[in-house]
Protein backbone atom coordinates (compact mmCIF):
# COMPACT_ATOMS: atom_id res chain seq x y z
CA UNK A 1 0.00 0.00 0.00
CA UNK A 2 1.40 3.08 -1.20
CA UNK A 3 2.22 5.63 2.10
CA UNK A 4 -0.46 8.57 2.47
CA UNK A 5 1.12 11.53 1.98
CA UNK A 6 1.66 13.43 5.16
CA UNK A 7 -0.34 17.08 4.99
CA UNK A 8 -3.45 14.45 4.12
CA UNK A 9 -2.82 12.32 7.06
CA UNK A 10 -2.90 15.48 9.01
CA UNK A 11 -5.79 16.95 7.08
CA UNK A 12 -3.67 20.05 6.69
CA UNK A 13 -2.79 22.31 3.25
CA UNK A 14 0.61 22.11 2.28
CA UNK A 15 1.25 25.57 3.33
CA UNK A 16 -0.02 24.53 7.04
CA UNK A 17 1.55 26.98 10.10
CA UNK A 18 3.17 25.58 13.16
CA UNK A 19 0.49 26.00 14.73
CA UNK A 20 -2.11 24.45 12.55
CA UNK A 21 -0.02 21.54 11.99
CA UNK A 22 -0.06 20.86 16.15
CA UNK A 23 -3.73 21.51 16.29
CA UNK A 24 -4.57 18.59 13.77
CA UNK A 25 -2.64 16.67 15.27
CA UNK A 26 -3.80 17.12 18.72
CA UNK A 27 -7.44 16.85 17.47
CA UNK A 28 -6.59 12.92 15.49
CA UNK A 29 -4.19 11.63 17.98
CA UNK A 30 -6.63 11.67 20.70
CA UNK A 31 -9.05 10.40 18.64
CA UNK A 32 -7.06 7.43 17.55
CA UNK A 33 -4.95 7.17 20.74
CA UNK A 34 -4.93 3.11 21.39
CA UNK A 35 -5.39 3.38 25.26
CA UNK A 36 -8.85 4.74 23.97
CA UNK A 37 -9.13 2.36 21.45
CA UNK A 38 -7.97 -1.34 22.90
CA UNK A 39 -7.21 -3.92 20.53
CA UNK A 40 -8.15 -1.53 17.27
CA UNK A 41 -5.43 -2.30 14.58
CA UNK A 42 -6.78 0.49 12.46
CA UNK A 43 -6.64 2.91 14.96
CA UNK A 44 -3.43 2.13 15.83
CA UNK A 45 -1.96 2.01 12.55
CA UNK A 46 -3.21 5.25 11.98
CA UNK A 47 -2.10 6.67 15.32
CA UNK A 48 1.37 5.47 13.77
CA UNK A 49 1.04 7.19 11.00
CA UNK A 50 -0.22 10.85 12.70
CA UNK A 51 3.00 10.57 14.86
CA UNK A 52 4.92 10.44 11.81
CA UNK A 53 3.56 12.56 9.82
CA UNK A 54 3.80 15.28 12.96
CA UNK A 55 6.91 14.34 13.23
CA UNK A 56 8.29 15.04 9.53
CA UNK A 57 6.47 18.44 9.48
CA UNK A 58 6.71 19.75 13.04
CA UNK A 59 10.95 20.19 12.13
CA UNK A 60 11.62 22.10 9.39
CA UNK A 61 14.49 21.10 8.12
CA UNK A 62 12.58 17.12 8.03
CA UNK A 63 9.73 19.42 6.33
CA UNK A 64 11.93 21.06 3.66
CA UNK A 65 12.99 18.04 3.16
CA UNK A 66 9.83 16.22 2.56
CA UNK A 67 7.98 18.67 0.55
CA UNK A 68 11.31 18.54 -1.88
CA UNK A 69 11.80 14.54 -2.27
CA UNK A 70 8.16 13.24 0.08
CA UNK A 71 8.65 9.95 1.27
CA UNK A 72 12.14 9.17 -0.30
CA UNK A 73 13.25 12.16 2.47
CA UNK A 74 13.42 9.45 5.06
CA UNK A 75 14.21 6.51 3.18
CA UNK A 76 17.22 4.85 5.12
CA UNK A 77 18.55 3.90 1.41
CA UNK A 78 18.27 7.39 0.20
CA UNK A 79 20.01 8.83 3.32
CA UNK A 80 23.28 9.70 1.25
CA UNK A 81 21.58 11.77 -0.81
CA UNK A 82 20.98 14.45 2.01
CA UNK A 83 17.19 12.81 3.67
CA UNK A 84 17.40 10.24 6.26
CA UNK A 85 16.35 10.31 9.46
CA UNK A 86 14.13 7.81 11.69
CA UNK A 87 10.97 8.28 13.35
CA UNK A 88 10.08 8.06 17.39
CA UNK A 89 7.75 5.98 18.83
CA UNK A 90 4.23 7.55 17.92
CA UNK A 91 3.48 7.69 21.94
CA UNK A 92 6.81 9.36 22.45
CA UNK A 93 5.66 12.35 20.00
CA UNK A 94 2.52 12.27 21.35
CA UNK A 95 3.93 12.78 24.96
CA UNK A 96 6.15 15.59 23.77
CA UNK A 97 2.98 17.59 21.62
CA UNK A 98 0.78 16.88 25.21
CA UNK A 99 3.13 16.62 27.87
CA UNK A 100 2.75 20.15 29.28
CA UNK A 101 -1.00 20.91 28.73
CA UNK A 102 -1.59 19.31 32.07
CA UNK A 103 -3.31 16.69 33.43
CA UNK A 104 -6.05 16.32 31.42
CA UNK A 105 -4.86 13.97 28.95
CA UNK A 106 -3.35 12.03 31.28
CA UNK A 107 -6.36 11.16 32.70
CA UNK A 108 -7.96 10.44 30.15
CA UNK A 109 -5.05 7.93 29.18
CA UNK A 110 -4.17 6.59 32.43
CA UNK A 111 -2.26 3.85 32.63
CA UNK A 112 0.03 4.90 29.80
CA UNK A 113 3.22 4.84 31.85
CA UNK A 114 6.81 5.62 31.11
CA UNK A 115 6.14 9.26 31.00
CA UNK A 116 9.12 11.44 30.70
CA UNK A 117 9.58 13.88 33.27
CA UNK A 118 8.97 17.52 32.19
CA UNK A 119 12.46 19.45 32.83
CA UNK A 120 10.70 22.09 33.64
CA UNK A 121 8.75 20.99 36.95
CA UNK A 122 10.57 20.95 40.34
CA UNK A 123 13.67 19.23 40.68
CA UNK A 124 14.60 17.19 43.87
CA UNK A 125 18.94 17.95 44.45
CA UNK A 126 21.53 15.33 44.27
CA UNK A 127 22.27 12.91 47.02
CA UNK A 128 25.51 13.19 48.00
CA UNK A 129 28.33 10.96 49.61
CA UNK A 130 31.09 11.53 52.39
CA UNK A 131 33.32 9.13 53.18
CA UNK A 132 34.49 9.98 56.74
CA UNK A 133 37.24 8.15 58.68
CA UNK A 134 36.50 7.99 62.58
CA UNK A 135 39.14 6.81 65.48
CA UNK A 136 37.92 3.21 66.95
CA UNK A 137 37.11 5.30 70.41
CA UNK A 138 34.86 7.52 68.28
CA UNK A 139 32.97 4.82 66.62
CA UNK A 140 32.81 2.55 69.73
CA UNK A 141 31.80 5.61 72.21
CA UNK A 142 30.05 7.65 69.37
CA UNK A 143 30.73 11.53 68.95
CA UNK A 144 29.67 14.35 67.17
CA UNK A 145 31.88 15.74 64.08
CA UNK A 146 31.48 19.09 62.03
CA UNK A 147 32.20 18.03 58.25
CA UNK A 148 32.86 20.59 55.54
CA UNK A 149 30.84 19.89 52.55
CA UNK A 150 31.38 22.25 49.34
CA UNK A 151 27.88 21.45 47.44
CA UNK A 152 25.05 23.17 45.05
CA UNK A 153 23.30 25.58 47.72
CA UNK A 154 20.39 27.50 46.86
CA UNK A 155 21.93 30.93 45.63
CA UNK A 156 22.47 33.69 47.81
CA UNK A 157 22.71 36.36 46.05
CA UNK A 158 19.32 35.77 44.24
CA UNK A 159 17.47 33.25 46.67
CA UNK A 160 17.45 30.24 44.51
CA UNK A 161 15.49 32.24 41.26
CA UNK A 162 18.51 32.28 39.17
CA UNK A 163 17.15 36.21 38.27
CA UNK A 164 18.76 39.57 39.39
CA UNK A 165 15.93 40.81 41.06
CA UNK A 166 12.14 40.67 39.31
CA UNK A 167 12.60 37.37 36.96
CA UNK A 168 12.44 38.63 33.04
CA UNK A 169 11.82 35.18 31.06
CA UNK A 170 11.97 34.95 26.90
CA UNK A 171 11.12 32.01 25.20
CA UNK A 172 14.55 29.95 24.46
CA UNK A 173 15.51 30.63 20.82
CA UNK A 174 17.07 27.54 20.24
CA UNK A 175 14.51 25.04 21.33
CA UNK A 176 11.26 27.00 20.60
CA UNK A 177 10.34 26.52 24.32
CA UNK A 178 10.32 22.94 23.67
CA UNK A 179 13.17 22.04 26.08
CA UNK A 180 14.59 19.63 23.67
CA UNK A 181 16.63 19.42 20.42
CA UNK A 182 16.31 16.47 17.98
CA UNK A 183 19.88 15.90 16.25
CA UNK A 184 19.99 13.32 13.79
CA UNK A 185 22.27 10.38 14.02
CA UNK A 186 22.27 8.45 10.68
CA UNK A 187 19.24 7.02 10.26
CA UNK A 188 18.10 7.89 14.09
CA UNK A 189 17.00 11.09 15.63
CA UNK A 190 18.07 11.62 19.18
CA UNK A 191 15.61 13.90 21.22
CA UNK A 192 17.70 15.80 24.30
CA UNK A 193 17.47 18.46 26.71
CA UNK A 194 18.05 21.51 24.69
CA UNK A 195 21.97 23.05 25.91
CA UNK A 196 20.60 26.28 26.02
CA UNK A 197 18.11 26.48 28.16
CA UNK A 198 19.21 23.42 30.00
CA UNK A 199 16.08 21.72 28.64
CA UNK A 200 13.78 24.46 30.73
CA UNK A 201 12.48 26.03 27.32
CA UNK A 202 13.38 29.44 29.54
CA UNK A 203 15.99 31.69 29.42
CA UNK A 204 16.13 34.33 32.26
CA UNK A 205 16.86 37.72 30.42
CA UNK A 206 18.41 39.25 33.79
CA UNK A 207 20.47 36.11 35.02
CA UNK A 208 21.88 36.49 38.68
CA UNK A 209 25.47 37.53 38.38
CA UNK A 210 26.71 35.12 40.96
CA UNK A 211 24.84 32.04 39.81
CA UNK A 212 24.53 32.43 36.31
CA UNK A 213 20.44 32.02 36.34
CA UNK A 214 21.33 28.55 37.78
CA UNK A 215 19.53 29.63 41.39
CA UNK A 216 22.33 27.48 42.81
CA UNK A 217 25.65 27.77 43.33
CA UNK A 218 29.01 25.84 45.03
CA UNK A 219 29.21 26.55 48.49
CA UNK A 220 31.42 25.22 50.91
CA UNK A 221 29.18 24.84 54.43
CA UNK A 222 29.68 22.81 57.73
CA UNK A 223 27.42 20.06 58.55
CA UNK A 224 27.06 18.89 61.73
CA UNK A 225 26.78 15.36 62.72
CA UNK A 226 25.67 13.06 65.66
CA UNK A 227 27.32 9.65 65.41
CA UNK A 228 25.49 7.09 67.54
CA UNK A 229 27.86 4.99 69.46
CA UNK A 230 28.16 1.32 67.68
CA UNK A 231 28.82 2.16 64.07
CA UNK A 232 31.50 0.37 62.24
CA UNK A 233 33.50 0.38 58.78
CA UNK A 234 31.14 0.45 56.36
CA UNK A 235 28.30 2.12 58.62
CA UNK A 236 26.36 4.60 56.34
CA UNK A 237 24.54 7.67 57.69
CA UNK A 238 21.95 9.43 56.38
CA UNK A 239 21.80 13.50 56.80
CA UNK A 240 18.21 14.35 55.46
CA UNK A 241 18.61 17.87 53.53
CA UNK A 242 22.28 18.18 53.62
CA UNK A 243 23.01 17.26 49.85
CA UNK A 244 22.41 19.22 46.84
CA UNK A 245 19.66 22.17 46.68
CA UNK A 246 16.60 20.96 44.54
CA UNK A 247 15.80 23.30 41.62
CA UNK A 248 12.59 25.38 40.75
CA UNK A 249 12.20 24.76 44.34
CA UNK A 250 11.98 21.41 44.62
CA UNK A 251 13.64 19.53 47.64
CA UNK A 252 17.22 19.00 48.71
CA UNK A 253 18.92 15.63 48.07
CA UNK A 254 20.32 13.75 51.34
CA UNK A 255 23.96 13.68 52.38
CA UNK A 256 25.24 10.07 52.89
CA UNK A 257 28.27 9.53 55.26
CA UNK A 258 29.68 6.63 55.14
CA UNK A 259 32.50 5.72 57.99
CA UNK A 260 35.79 3.85 58.04
CA UNK A 261 36.99 3.49 61.06
CA UNK A 262 41.02 3.15 62.11
CA UNK A 263 42.40 0.19 63.59
CA UNK A 264 43.32 0.05 67.18
CA UNK A 265 46.61 -0.34 68.94
CA UNK A 266 44.76 -3.49 71.66
CA UNK A 267 41.45 -4.26 70.57
CA UNK A 268 40.18 -5.77 67.38
CA UNK A 269 36.24 -5.71 66.80
CA UNK A 270 33.93 -8.62 65.75
CA UNK A 271 30.62 -6.76 65.55
CA UNK A 272 29.88 -5.96 68.74
CA UNK A 273 32.33 -8.14 70.33
CA UNK A 274 36.05 -6.95 70.99
CA UNK A 275 39.03 -9.19 71.42
CA UNK A 276 42.13 -8.36 72.77
CA UNK A 277 45.21 -10.41 74.50
CA UNK A 278 47.16 -9.97 77.55
CA UNK A 279 50.46 -11.21 78.07
CA UNK A 280 50.96 -13.74 81.37
CA UNK A 281 54.49 -14.57 82.55
CA UNK A 282 54.69 -18.21 82.67
CA UNK A 283 55.48 -18.49 86.54
CA UNK A 284 51.94 -16.70 86.80
CA UNK A 285 50.31 -18.66 84.23
CA UNK A 286 51.28 -21.84 86.76
CA UNK A 287 50.40 -20.16 89.79
CA UNK A 288 47.57 -18.01 89.13
CA UNK A 289 46.85 -14.50 89.16
CA UNK A 290 45.06 -11.86 89.33
CA UNK A 291 46.09 -9.78 86.14
CA UNK A 292 45.34 -5.96 84.62
CA UNK A 293 43.06 -5.82 81.45
CA UNK A 294 42.53 -3.04 79.15
CA UNK A 295 38.86 -2.47 78.30
CA UNK A 296 36.80 0.24 76.79
CA UNK A 297 35.65 1.21 79.87
CA UNK A 298 38.71 1.97 81.90
CA UNK A 299 40.99 -0.96 83.72
CA UNK A 300 39.44 -4.41 84.82
CA UNK A 301 40.97 -7.25 86.76
CA UNK A 302 40.81 -10.52 85.75
CA UNK A 303 41.57 -13.74 87.66
CA UNK A 304 43.94 -16.61 85.81
CA UNK A 305 43.63 -19.98 87.31
CA UNK A 306 46.79 -21.95 88.05
CA UNK A 307 47.73 -24.00 84.91
CA UNK A 308 46.42 -21.13 82.60
CA UNK A 309 47.92 -22.54 79.01
CA UNK A 310 48.69 -20.18 76.36
CA UNK A 311 45.76 -19.12 74.17
CA UNK A 312 42.98 -19.65 77.09
CA UNK A 313 40.15 -16.92 76.53
CA UNK A 314 38.74 -15.21 79.25
CA UNK A 315 35.02 -13.34 78.64
CA UNK A 316 34.34 -10.00 79.95
CA UNK A 317 30.51 -10.03 79.40
CA UNK A 318 29.14 -6.08 78.65
CA UNK A 319 33.11 -5.25 77.78
CA UNK A 320 32.18 -4.83 74.21
CA UNK A 321 30.91 -2.32 72.32
CA UNK A 322 26.85 -1.05 72.85
CA UNK A 323 25.24 -2.26 69.73
CA UNK A 324 24.16 1.27 67.44
CA UNK A 325 20.59 -0.40 66.79
CA UNK A 326 19.91 -0.69 70.74
CA UNK A 327 20.27 -4.57 70.81
CA UNK A 328 22.25 -4.58 74.17
CA UNK A 329 26.33 -4.80 74.98
CA UNK A 330 28.70 -7.02 73.21
CA UNK A 331 31.48 -9.06 75.38
CA UNK A 332 35.60 -8.23 75.66
CA UNK A 333 37.41 -11.49 75.06
CA UNK A 334 40.86 -11.58 76.23
CA UNK A 335 43.10 -14.28 75.29
CA UNK A 336 46.16 -15.18 77.49
CA UNK A 337 49.61 -15.26 75.75
CA UNK A 338 51.99 -17.07 78.24
CA UNK A 339 55.56 -15.75 78.10
CA UNK A 340 58.62 -17.48 78.58
CA UNK A 341 61.15 -15.42 80.22
CA UNK A 342 64.14 -14.95 76.97
CA UNK A 343 66.69 -13.46 79.47
CA UNK A 344 67.64 -15.23 82.40
CA UNK A 345 70.80 -14.33 84.90
CA UNK A 346 72.62 -16.61 86.64
CA UNK A 347 70.70 -17.23 89.80
CA UNK A 348 67.27 -17.70 88.13
CA UNK A 349 69.14 -20.34 85.67
CA UNK A 350 69.95 -21.94 88.53
CA UNK A 351 66.59 -21.96 89.95
CA UNK A 352 64.88 -23.12 87.08
CA UNK A 353 67.55 -25.98 86.31
CA UNK A 354 66.87 -27.15 90.43
CA UNK A 355 63.29 -26.95 89.15
CA UNK A 356 63.62 -29.52 86.40
CA UNK A 357 65.33 -31.67 88.37
CA UNK A 358 61.78 -31.87 90.09
CA UNK A 359 59.46 -32.15 87.64
CA UNK A 360 58.54 -35.50 86.26
CA UNK A 361 55.93 -36.06 83.23
CA UNK A 362 52.77 -35.50 85.51
CA UNK A 363 53.80 -31.15 85.69
CA UNK A 364 52.79 -31.39 81.88
CA UNK A 365 49.93 -33.33 81.04
CA UNK A 366 50.05 -31.81 77.69
CA UNK A 367 53.34 -32.60 76.89
CA UNK A 368 52.66 -36.69 78.32
CA UNK A 369 49.92 -37.00 75.83
CA UNK A 370 51.10 -35.78 73.10
CA UNK A 371 54.38 -37.81 73.51
CA UNK A 372 51.79 -40.87 73.79
CA UNK A 373 50.14 -39.66 70.45
CA UNK A 374 53.16 -39.48 68.58
CA UNK A 375 54.36 -42.47 70.02
CA UNK A 376 51.88 -44.56 67.85
CA UNK A 377 52.40 -42.44 64.78
CA UNK A 378 55.92 -43.70 64.59
CA UNK A 379 54.84 -47.19 65.61
ZN1 LIG B 1 16.19 25.73 24.76
ZN1 LIG C 1 21.88 33.56 41.97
Amino acid sequence: MAKRDYYEVLGVGKSASDEELKKAYRKLAVKYHPDKNPGDKNAEEHFKELGEAYEALSDSQKRAAYDQMGHDAFDPRRRAQGGGGGFHDPTEIFREVFGNSGGIFEELFSGGGGRRQDPRSPQRGDDLRYDLELSFEEAVRGCEKEINVTRLMSCERCGGTGADGAARKRTCATCGGRGQVVTSRGIFSLAQACPRCAGQGQMIENPCRACEGEGRAERPGKVKLRIPAGVDTGTRLRSTGDGEAGMRGGPSGDLYVVLHVKAHDLFERDGDDLHCEVPVSFVHAALGAEVEVPTMQGKAHIKIPPGTQSGTTFRLKGKGVRNVHGHGVGDLHVRAVVEVPSKLNSAQRAKLEEFALLCDETVNPIGKSFLDRAKGFFR
